[in-house]
């Protein structure tokens, strides 16, 4: 057992959140043109809880100073189970947001007896909505490719990855492709596909603006397949932040858009029990909602935002011993972390040492994880805009893309 006791946030919080009598079956009074859905991966409560504990100690007092997005006007809990285990993964957590249809973990926009699932994507693309789809990890992971693919394995990324051109979406970001030329490398290259199907690749988001239609923004070639973590990027890194707003000023025009934009990276952070980096990919996803705050108020009546999370990963908790100066050494992440390699020529020596250093910086900024994992706690829902108040109570994942398209005023089925 641990000696310190660990006061858990997610459950305080449940205390806290106001849960709203508001869960009204009423469609918006004015549909929205212009809607968000950002996911941040592996984002609990406890997630959003620690990073604006950080937030307030920086501040100098014990707090809560909240990110943009805990300020919308309408929180919700969405659980989070998959159709065959009570924790889900991403991609079946990802089919729930994008079909509506729950499924078994590691499969992918396809129901548990393989029947297809169609994301609302499709519906929307449909119905005249330009689409874009964003994240910080491969453009063909889990998240992301529920958005625009079926597969009966997650692990499938060229087969997904074949999905992305051939949806002929508007505008997709983030890391590069995870295997690009199959498994064996013996595929065509996925990216002269996507060229062939009319897409045009870039890799600075700057460049974005010059291209007229179909765009896949990716970071510099040979950085691999996600973007660097926010805590350890360097100025020439492709960013979040920076996607959001190439998409934004990319899909913008009179019909609408349908944006879902990933902080794929908060999960991977949790899945080490890293505190310190996952607070700051919190941060740089908030950042990333600010872009779309911003557009909201220039179009408050034609604007939905949506924030949530596919799943809480790591069982973060506060712990008691957590205060002001403890938060701080957040900002001290990179220095103790640093492995010397001459030292550890064991690559599992390097990585226990690692994981020692982790889990002492943990102690010292007070934070406590349960799992290297995901775990099975609803996660908040965060809405504002035009439809908003549809998304106030206690509901499933599998709701969330029929609320929207419900809000939209397009036929969900
Ligand atoms: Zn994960």
């Amino acid at each position: 057992m641990k000696k310190y006791v660990l006061f858990i946030l997610g459950c305080a919080l449940w205390l806290v959140i106001p849960l709203s009598s508001c869960q009204t079956q009423q469609p918006a009074s004015k549909a929205p043109k212009y809607v968000f859905l950002f996911i941040g991966d592996g984002m609990g409560l406890a997630q959003v809880a620690a990073t604006e504990a950080y937030l307030s100690a920086k501040e100098g007092a014990v707090g809560s100073k909240n990110l943009p997005f805990s300020n919308f006007p309408v929180i919700g809990l969405a659980t989070t189970f998959s159709a065959n285990h009570y924790v889900t993964c991403s991609s079946a957590a990802g089919t729930a947001l994008s079909t509506g249809s729950k499924t078994n973990n590691d499969m992918l926009g396809m129901a548990p007896a393989g029947d297809t699932l169609t994301s609302i994507t499709y519906k929307l693309k449909r119905a005249g909505y330009k689409i874009g789809i964003a994240t910080t990890v491969g453009v063909d992971h889990a998240t992301p490719a529920a958005f625009y693919a079926s597969s009966g394995k997650r692990s499938s990324y060229y087969d997904i990855a074949l999905q992305l051109p051939a949806s002929n979406f508007d505008f997709f970001a983030g890391g590069d492709f995870i295997k690009p030329s199959g498994k064996n490398n013996d595929r065509p290259d996925i990216h002269h596909v996507a060229a062939e199907a009319g897409y045009t690749i870039v890799r600075d988001h700057a460049a974005v603006s010059g291209v007229a239609e179909k765009v896949i923004l990716l970071q510099a070639e040979n950085k691999g397949a996600e973007l660097p973590y926010a805590i350890d990027r360097t100025d020439d890194d492709l960013t979040l932040p920076q996607i959001t707003a190439a998409a934004i000023k990319f899909l913008d025009n009179e019909k609408g858009f349908f944006a879902m934009i990933e902080g794929g990276k908060i999960d991977w952070a949790c899945h080490s029990n890293d505190g310190a980096t996952s607070i700051y990919e919190t941060i740089d996803f908030a950042n990333a909602v600010q872009h779309a705050i911003d557009f909201y108020h220039r179009h408050p009546d034609e604007t939905l935002i949506i924030v949530t999370a596919d799943h809480e990963t790591g069982g973060l908790a506060l712990n008691l011993e957590a205060d002001v100066d403890g938060l701080l050494l957040v900002d001290e992440k990179t220095t103790p972390y640093e492995v010397d390699v001459s030292t550890y020529m064991d690559k599992n020596a390097r990585r226990q040492e690692r994981q020692n250093r982790i889990a002492g910086q943990n102690r010292k900024i007070g934070l406590g994880w349960t799992s290297n994992d995901h775990t099975g706690s609803p996660v908040p829902v965060y809405a504002i805009g035009a439809g908003s108040e549809l998304f106030g109570g206690k509901y499933d994942n599998t709701d969330i893309p029929k609320r929207i398209c419900r809000a939209m005023g397009v036929a969900f089925q």
